[in-house]
């Protein structure tokens, strides 16, 4: 291993590296080869107050601070990531195994237009000025929360690290992150780098540990906000915990979304938002379309292009930049996805392709589809994360929007036609809060994100974003003699 995995130490608070070895040691393996490739340890009651006393000290001169210097900094980070896009890839790519040929457009990348779009959003965020009778007028004040907790999941560490830390800071929060104990690497390049684009200390701190540190900064009564992307089951319990302090939420979580092929569809272009839509990130993505409604009259077409497209998977090495599609996450990960396929054998889903752990070091499936599947399939009720296509068949539209939306998640949903009138239609009923038209996946930062349902409150991205890291003031302003009754 010549790359250098191991970083300084565990944490970083106040604008430096903090170890603290009395926390539970958390081995990082790599999870192509099954080996380890750093340790990190789990925040000790210490590391937390630490982390949290350093970002309520920092906070008020951050938020004191024009909007254009705040920017300036945030965008300056952005140029950095970029430049050293490819170092971060490959970290991206230890995290978590996903290969370089994604990690290298779709991390460091994504997180770069995060900071640059919020940076350059920092110097616009206002209130307004609102005229009241009598020559009375109100003002709003648009301010920052105060500190605000990040807590990620496993599938895009650097992404996830930057789209609440973007928003959090161009709107004067401070900000503390916990990464998923599977992926603790890539959160701390990002604190580092911050830092050295000009971020006061204690603005950005990253805590590592298990639910349990996340649990103990939710719980703090100096922690204003927490911005969750992670499963339902974790968005309950960290939701109703926030609850207790009335605290701010964001909660990006699981989804079982739909992707609707209707018989009018450019074929290859539908086959294309499939594979996208459940194979990127070998199927780890919480927005994918798992569940493909197919027109029954184009569904063996659409199988037999599927088996063919899935045949030239590059399935390797995640460095080799040839290597399209890499392992699962974890070993445990991969047992999950597992159990999940022999479920879909035992209730008498058709296994069109794959379905096997690929025989090699590592934790890798086989890029795994399943045709026949019933809507009462636990394949097609539960989301999966992982390699797993579930495809259904359907006869005509009100039929299959009701079956679409049959579902407690409501993240996403997508629809393939060349018919205009019923895109829009399709899209106008699906109960999702990221929806797509003869496309899949794609989330740019220009764009909200976030679910419905089961899937989520708040959004990401975009300017609805500030409203999720700012609150209003408002202001009366009495302009005559003001009167009262005695
Ligand atoms: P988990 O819900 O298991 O964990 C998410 C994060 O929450 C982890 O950092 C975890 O720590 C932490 N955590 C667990 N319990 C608590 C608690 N009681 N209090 C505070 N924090 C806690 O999700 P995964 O990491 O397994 O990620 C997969 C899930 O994330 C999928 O459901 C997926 O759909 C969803 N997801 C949603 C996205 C979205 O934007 N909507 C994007 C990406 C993923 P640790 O795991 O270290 O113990």
């Amino acid at each position: 291993m010549t790359y250098p995995t191991q970083p300084t130490a565990s944490h970083f608070i106040d604008g430096q590296y903090v170890e603290d070895t009395a926390g539970t040691p958390i081995p990082v393996i790599y999870s192509a080869t099954g080996k380890q490739i750093a340790t990190v340890h789990a925040a000790t009651p210490a590391i937390v107050e630490q982390a949290i006393s350093a970002a309520r000290r920092a906070q008020d001169g951050w938020a004191a601070l024009s909007g254009t210097e705040r920017g300036r900094i945030l965008r300056r980070a952005a140029d950095m990531l970029r430049d050293r896009n490819h170092d971060l890839s490959v970290l991206e790519t230890y995290d978590t195994g996903k290969p370089y040929q994604e990690t290298s457009v779709a991390d460091a990348t994504s997180g770069a237009d995060a900071l640059e779009y919020f940076g350059g959003m920092a110097a616009t965020l206002t209130g307004e000025h609102i005229p009241l009778g009598g020559g009375d007028w109100a003002y709003t004040r648009r301010e920052a929360l105060g500190v605000c907790v990040g807590i990620g999941a496993w599938n895009y560490p650097t992404q996830i690290a930057c789209w609440k830390a973007a928003p959090a800071l161009a709107c004067g929060n401070a900000m503390i992150f916990k990464p998923s104990e599977t992926t603790p690497l890539c959160a701390l390049k990002v604190a580092e780098i911050l830092h050295e684009a000009g971020l006061p200390a204690g603005l950005y701190n990253v805590v590592q540990g298990m639910g349990e540190v996340g649990a103990a900064l939710v719980g703090d009564p100096r922690v204003d906000k927490v911005s969750l992307t992670g499963s339902v089951p974790t968005g309950r319990k960290v939701y109703a915990a926030a609850a207790q302090g009335m605290k701010h939420v964001t909660m990006e979580l699981g989804g079982k979304s739909p992707l609707l092929v209707f018989d009018d569809a450019d074929l290859d272009a539908a086959v294309s938002g499939a594979i996208l839509g459940n194979f990127y990130s070998s199927g780890q993505v919480c927005s994918n379309g798992t569940r493909v409604f197919v027109q029954k009259g184009i569904l063996e077409p659409f199988l037999a292009r599927l088996s063919e497209r899935l045949a030239q998977a590059v399935i390797g090495d995640p460095l080799d930049p040839e290597t399209s599609f890499g392992p699962m996450v974890s070993e445990a990960q991969m047992k999950i996805v597992q159990g999940y396929i022999a479920k879909g054998l035992d209730e008498g889903a058709r296994l069109v392709t794959g379905g096997r752990q690929i025989a090699r070091d590592g934790f890798y499936l086989e890029p795994t589809v399943f045709a026949d599947v019933t809507d009462d399939m636990t394949i097609a009720r539960e989301e999966i994360f992982g390699p797993v296509m579930a495809v259904l068949s359907f006869d005509d539209e009100d039929e299959v929007m009701a079956r679409a939306n049959a579902t407690e998640f409501g993240l996403a949903a997508g629809v393939f036609t060349r018919d205009l009138e019923r895109a829009h239609r399709v899209v106008a009923g699906f109960e999702a809060g990221t929806c797509y038209i003869n496309t899949y996946n794609d989330a740019p930062v220009e764009m909200p994100f976030g679910g419905s349902k089961l899937s989520g409150v708040g959004r990401e991205n975009s300017k609805a974003a500030i409203e999720h890291y700012s609150q209003l003031k408002s202001v009366y302003v009495r302009m005559s003699p003001l009167e009262a009754p005695f």
